[in-house]
């Protein structure tokens, strides 16, 4: 383990066996919550444990009385990798435990040994899972501005800038505008599996509008936000092969309705990405294809992207998007989990290939296809979640899907419980209005 996050860094900025290195890296990712030189020097100062060795495991470690109310509720304390012979909170490395958070340090290593996830954390082991259910990094820094405070006798408050608003990129992948074959399939798919057969059967047969796009625009404006869309931008139609029709989205980008739905987007403010075909994860230049399309269309330069079906490899995707001209990406989340897949709810930069990460922490069908939740329990997942961000001043992603707005799908009505529950904890978008 030791010897391949090495291997794994070694061409990197960071290096773990330097450990300066990683307070320089973990500081500089967690800026929001220190922005000001002031704090960032104060807890530099903190006595914190020098030791570099780590074993692979995981590990709750407990707080002190005095930061109790750090540690999640009804949690033993904060989750992170194991370090050898250390299970106090003195004796633990925290620059060291944010660095492997950060980098998912454990899922490279599962990655290396089995190859790619894919994004479905089915696949890991389940040991693992409590790393996805907090913003653990966030929580280390909160519980280092804390023990400063605590050792000089100085209110948090007075000591430290306050923890800021939280931000969430709202964005939306358009994966279809119409009621397409592959569509129809993979719904009623998700419908037998959720043990509703007669839903299957009416999402098979019934036609449906899923040009939803207005009704998106519309409700986001009433809250003040804007969005960020993101287009497939291959050849739709009927020559493809038939993977590419099960599993990419049929729409042709130049269509002259599209064209001008999405330069009105662009116009009124919403930023418009790539969300690029499921083969493209390891491929720039199918990658590459798509992006100028999407910019022939939109007459500017595009720079964000999510993969499609979050097909996604630490090792090969980012270093793609990078060779693509690509600059911020949106795929590090799971498929099959909501949460926090790096234990991180911030966006940061990948010292591999330079590209800008925010994570993905909800996505509608967590709540509806992997999970057969009713509304109660729904929204009590969209609270938790803007729970966790707003309590650890964090940022992260979310999508809503385009065509789910329509009454086949409904889940429209939980986009706007996001969408208020954001407002009442005056969570911001980057692209406001
Ligand atoms: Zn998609």
């Amino acid at each position: 383990m030791v010897k391949y996050f090495l291997m794994v860094n070694q061409r990197k900025t960071l290096n773990i066996k330097k450990l300066d290195n990683n307070i320089d890296y973990v500081l500089s990712v967690t800026h929001r919550l220190a922005p000001k030189s002031g704090d960032v020097k104060k807890l530099r100062s903190l006595p914190i444990s020098k030791q570099l060795d780590f074993n692979g495991g995981w590990t709750w470690i407990p707080l002190p009385g005095w930061a109790a109310d750090i540690v999640p509720k009804d949690k033993k304390g904060l989750f992170v990798p194991t370090q050898s012979g250390t299970s106090d909170w003195k004796g633990y490395n925290w620059w060291l435990g944010a660095a492997m958070l950060i980098n998912s340090f454990a899922e490279r290593q599962y990655e290396n040994e089995n190859g790619s996830i894919h994004s479905y954390s089915f696949r890991l082991d389940s040991k693992m899972i409590p790393a996805f259910e907090y913003a653990w990094t966030n929580r280390i820094i909160l519980f280092l501005r804390r023990w400063w405070s605590h050792e000089n006798h100085i209110p948090e408050e007075k000591a430290f800038s306050p923890v800021p608003k939280a931000v969430i990129h709202l964005t939306h992948d358009v994966d279809a505008v119409s009621k397409t074959l592959a569509i129809r399939i993979k719904q009623a798919a998700f419908s037998l599996y959720n043990k509703r057969p007669r839903a299957a059967i009416k999402f098979l047969l019934s036609n449906g509008n899923y040009w939803q796009f207005n009704k998106i625009i519309s409700l986001e404006e009433r809250y003040g936000y804007r969005s960020l869309w993101n287009f497939y931008g291959a050849r739709g139609g009927f020559f493809r092969s038939l993977k590419e029709h099960i599993f990419d989205p049929a729409y042709d980008i130049y269509s002259t309705e599209l064209k001008d739905q999405i330069c009105l987007l662009s116009k009124n403010g919403n930023k418009i990405g790539l969300h690029p075909r499921f083969d493209t994860w390891q491929d720039a230049n199918k990658m590459i294809l798509e992006k100028e399309n999407i910019e022939k269309v939109l007459g500017q330069k595009i720079y964000t992207v999510r993969q499609h079906w979050l097909r996604f490899s630490f090792d090969k995707t980012w270093k793609t998007q990078k060779k693509a001209g690509l600059a911020h990406d949106y795929t590090l989340g799971f498929n099959d989990r909501y949460g926090f897949r790096n234990s991180t709810a911030l966006t940061f930069t990948d010292s591999a290939s330079g590209i800008r990460v925010t994570p993905l922490v909800l996505m509608d069908s967590h709540l509806f296809d992997y999970s057969n939740k009713n509304q109660i329990e729904r929204f009590k997942v969209i609270d938790s979640i803007l729970d966790e961000l707003e309590i650890t001043g964090g940022e992260g992603s979310v999508i809503w899907h385009q065509r789910v707005f329509h009454s086949d799908y409904g889940w429209g009505d939980d986009y706007e419980y996001l969408l208020d529950g954001m407002k009442k904890r005056q969570i911001t978008t980057p692209e406001m209005a």
